[in-house]
């Protein structure tokens, strides 16, 4: 029975153990996590953990029952694929199989590293700094107006914080939507009572305040940065495993990387997408749960299908639940869905009428089934996909 090590027991770790365990693997497997905590859910870091209304989101997993080996606050430093074994700070550790799931690590702001008052939001412990900022009501700037940008200045208006959102680009989620659909998103944070300022760059952070290249000012009791993240692989480094320019382990259709027996998941890797015609880096929660389910399988033999999902995700935002699947650059038409004056809208993206991607604001039957013609590429009718009333299956 091979011994299968798993290295990140983040979201995308716990789920290979889980899978390899549901697959039938019954050899030994190790999972190493750097943090020092029960291994838990990110995404209501920005939300309830934040706002104080949960605990914390330890995963639901009785790692003893399913046999698992669970190791945490122990940090990998490298991995020497020709001699089949990672090295931790207690030595080396031998692998049949290894599974690379060390996500993201957040986007640092120049300059402002290590800079008292100035926080990420990435980890459990990150959330519980954050946690008394919130509480205090303090004026808070939040760098970057991206998903977490939008959460964090959600919990922090709930708290009941002054929130400056201070976003280089000229809108919020630039990277992510096209211009008009952003538009009406970009109001929800003057409606929050939140200042978006848009074009507008952190020249230095001092303390209490920020200073902008234009000389603004901004009292800030904290800086919250939100501008991205990039896989943690700076720890392979030298390791033989190809990794591409945007950091991410370079996997293929099975999620294996270019070393023998070493394959990589979740945030820290990309794969090529045969329905997109592109490789993607997915930096969501449903690519940490659907790719080990690939990599279990390969790994305890099954025959499947190659990875190729149809991307997902959601963000809860000043009040609403925002709704994402597939991937809109491929299309050649867009419909909207509703009016994105009103409390629920979507939009349609399509190629040759076949829906493409799909953003659902409240309107989450729009993205259970839109997900589904994504995934069967159906020929819709345009004209009725734009009638919000005709349910998006019917049109
Ligand atoms: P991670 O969760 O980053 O886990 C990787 C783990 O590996 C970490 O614990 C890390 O410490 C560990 N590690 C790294 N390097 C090493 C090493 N060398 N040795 C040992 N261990 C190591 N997605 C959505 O779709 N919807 C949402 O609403 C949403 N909200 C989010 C809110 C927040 C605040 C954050 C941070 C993310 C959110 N996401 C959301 C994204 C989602 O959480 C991630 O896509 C998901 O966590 C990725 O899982 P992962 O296991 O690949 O990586």
């Amino acid at each position: 029975q091979r011994r299968v090590v798993i290295v990140g027991a983040g979201m995308a770790g716990v789920q290979t153990a889980v899978a390899l365990r549901e697959q039938g693997h019954t050899g030994p497997v190790l999972l190493i996590g750097a943090e020092p905590h029960q291994p838990y859910d990110r995404p209501p870091l920005s939300k309830a953990v934040l706002l104080g209304t949960a605990e914390g989101s330890a995963f639901d997993v009785d790692f003893e029952a399913l046999g698992v080996d669970l190791r945490l606050g122990v940090e990998v430093a490298a991995v020497r694929p020709d001699a089949h074994e990672i090295d931790t700070e207690a030595g080396p550790v031998p692998y049949d199989v290894l599974v690379i799931a060390t996500g993201a690590r957040p986007l640092t702001l120049p300059g402002t590293e290590g800079v008292r008052g100035v926080h990420l939001l990435r980890t459990l412990d990150d959330a519980e700094r954050l946690r008394p900022v919130l509480a205090g009501k303090h004026d808070i700037v939040v760098v970057g107006a991206g998903w977490i940008g939008a959460e964090f200045t959600t919990a922090a208006r709930e708290a009941g914080c002054a929130v400056t959102v201070v976003e280089a680009a000229e809108r919020p989620l630039a990277g992510s939507l096209p211009a008009e659909v952003a538009a009406p998103m970009a109001e929800w944070y003057e409606e929050s009572g939140a200042k978006l300022l848009t074009h507008a760059r952190v020249a230095h952070v001092e303390p209490g305040e920020v200073a902008l290249e234009d000389g603004r000012l901004l009292p800030a009791g904290a800086v919250v940065v939100g501008i991205g993240a990039r896989p943690a692989t700076e720890w392979l480094a030298g390791s033989g495993i190809a990794l591409g320019r945007d950091g991410a382990i370079v996997a293929d259709d099975r999620l294996r990387t270019s070393a023998p027996d070493v394959y990589a998941v979740g945030d820290c890797a990309s794969f090529p997408s045969a329905r997109y015609g592109e490789r993607l880096l997915v930096h969501h929660w449903d690519n940490a749960l659907q790719g080990p389910r690939t990599v279990a399988a390969d790994i305890a033999g099954e025959a499947q299908r190659p990875y190729d999902p149809v991307p997902y995700f959601w963000s809860e935002q000043f009040g609403r639940f925002v709704q994402y699947a597939g991937y809109h650059p491929v299309a050649d038409t867009m419909v909207w869905r509703g009016d994105p004056a009103a409390a629920a809208w979507s939009v349609a993206w399509l190629r040759q009428d076949a829906l493409v991607a799909l953003l659902a604001v409240g309107r989450p039957r729009d993205l259970a089934q839109g997900r589904k013609l994504i995934e069967s590429g159906t020929p819709l009718d345009p004209g009725l996909v734009a009638d919000p009333s005709v349910p998006l299956k019917s049109a």
